[in-house]
């Protein structure tokens, strides 16, 4: 049984290590951090954000036999519920046909992840030791314990770096020829805020969808969790007006919290203490060339491509890295170079075009899901979807509940949102998309579609 290391014990190095243990190697997988589960030992909950999860993420989890597992602690969001500053609340299902994303603590996703991946005979998960140094040549892994600061090196057929968007098996391979990265940080940060349930076994708010609240230059966040709390995400620049750095004391921060979400304040009963528990977290898009090292090394999830977080996707991108992967391992049984460079090759282009259309969305989300031009144009593209669904799906709907490449769901929208704009240009055009003539016009444009096959 060949021997090979998973660097990192988060979402993606969890999941990678099952795969990877179904296709009978011995993994061992070193997590810089203490066990996730030990929270269930100690009682405390610490705080997490939560992730959705759509059909990508799930469809890799399904592979493995464990989707139905993680459900089980997740709430479906129909929609995003919309608050505007004068308490109006606006609905918008994410599909016509009752589709839903999954709400989920991370932490609890990973804690249930680390349990799949311990229940399998050949890995063992090694807490507290954080990768010092790679040697792409042996190849070998080096790792620091946390208690004792003692070092120790770890020989493997293979080093597959699944640390995340700092990734430090990242940082090793930036020292070899001609790899390419870049890392670009988002100009707003968020804090984590909790609303409790509002009585046993009752949510503060409806829990079939995300709540937004837009303002703007921020907004805030919520989502359902399964003990009938919501997990907040407050997002705010870093600095000028209204921002991380203006607000310092407890008055200065309710008073912008009653002007700016007047109906979620009240929900918040720690606010004070929550918001200025920690440091605002940062956000960043990471891009990184090759992937992989000869067959010695390979980045996954956001070791290799982190991206910001407005579609939903990075876990769920993870999660189908590692579906992929196991595809071109299997098809190059005997070949992991060229099982590495065939998912490199076909993977990469739809994640470049991901980081730049997440870059685009959170900009969107902040600034545009209230405004009525924004709010027309999504009503007429939902109305398309009805009458036309076999010519017209939007991109949201394409990402999250199908399994197109990104890429190719991009540029089908690309297409689709130039008929939009024509469309939003005539008159009376809410009265006329049932026409035979704005069916003629989605057929031309569909005519120039790639098609959607799965990567
Ligand atoms: C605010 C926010 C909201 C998000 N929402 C969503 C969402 O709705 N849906 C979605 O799909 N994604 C979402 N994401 C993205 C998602 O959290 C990440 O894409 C996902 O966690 C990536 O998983 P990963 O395993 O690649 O990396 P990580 O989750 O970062 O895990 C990396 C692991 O490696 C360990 N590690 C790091 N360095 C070392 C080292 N030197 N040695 C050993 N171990 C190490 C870390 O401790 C960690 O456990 C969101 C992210 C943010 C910030």
């Amino acid at each position: 049984m060949s021997q090979v290391v998973v660097v990192g014990g988060g979402l993606v190095g969890c999941l990678l290590a099952v795969y990877l243990a179904r296709r009978g190697h011995r993994v061992l997988v070193f997590e810089r951090h203490e066990d996730p589960r030990a929270d269930r030992i100690s009682g405390v909950r610490r705080p997490s954000i939560n992730l959705t999860l759509c059909e990508r993420g799930l469809a890799a989890l399904e592979a493995v036999g464990v989707r139905d597992q993680v459900l089980r602690l997740a709430v479906p969001a129909l929609g995003r519920r919309i608050h505007a500053p004068d308490g109006h609340v606006t609905y918008q299902p994410y599909g016509n046909r009752g589709e839903a994303i999954q709400s989920i603590s991370r932490r609890e996703l990973n804690a249930a992840l680390m349990d799949f991946a311990s229940a399998e005979p050949n890995v063992s998960v090694h807490f507290q030791q954080k990768c010092v140094q790679v040697d792409f040549d042996r190849p070998s892994a080096t790792f620091e314990d946390a208690r004792t600061s003692e070092t120790s090196e770890v020989e493997a057929e293979c080093i597959f770096g699944a640390d995340g968007a700092h990734s430090a098996l990242r940082s090793h391979l930036q020292k070899t020829d001609r790899f390419d990265y870049s890392q670009q940080y988002w100009t707003q940060g968020y804090r984590e805020l909790t609303m409790p349930p509002a009585g046993p076994m009752r949510w503060p708010l409806a829990e079939d969808s995300l709540h937004i609240w837009p303002r703007g230059g921020y907004m805030l966040i919520g989502f359902a969790n399964h003990d009938h709390s919501f997990s907040c995400a407050l997002h705010l620049p870093f600095e000028g007006e209204n921002s991380h750095q203006s607000i310092r004391t407890e008055a200065g921060l309710m008073e912008f919290m009653r002007a700016a979400f007047p109906d979620a304040v009240g929900l918040i009963p720690n606010l004070a203490a929550e918001f200025f528990a920690a440091r605002a977290n940062s956000m960043l898009t990471v891009r990184s060339k090759p992937w992989h090292h000869g067959d010695e090394a390979l980045l996954i999830g956001d070791a290799a491509h982190a991206i910001l977080p407005s579609y939903g996707q990075g876990a769920n991108a993870g999660f189908e890295d590692c579906l992929l992967l196991d595809g071109c391992l299997e098809k190059h049984k005997h070949d992991r170079r060229a099982a590495f460079q065939e998912y490199e090759a076909s993977r990469r282009p739809s994640m470049d075009a991901m980081a730049d259309l997440c870059i685009e969305h959170f900009a969107e989300l902040r600034d545009r899901v209230a405004d009525p031009a924004f709010l027309r144009q999504k009503a007429i593209e939902r109305r398309l979807n009805e009458l036309h669904p076999d010519l017209y799906e939007p991109l949201y709907s394409m990402i999250s509940f199908t399994r197109r490449p990104y890429l190719d769901a991009v540029r089908v929208e690309r297409r689709q949102q130039e008929v939009v704009a024509r469309l939003l240009e005539m008159d009376r055009i809410e009265e006329r998309v049932d026409t035979p003539e704005v069916r003629q016009m989605l057929e031309d444009a569909a005519r120039g579609s790639d098609g959607g096959v799965a990567e």
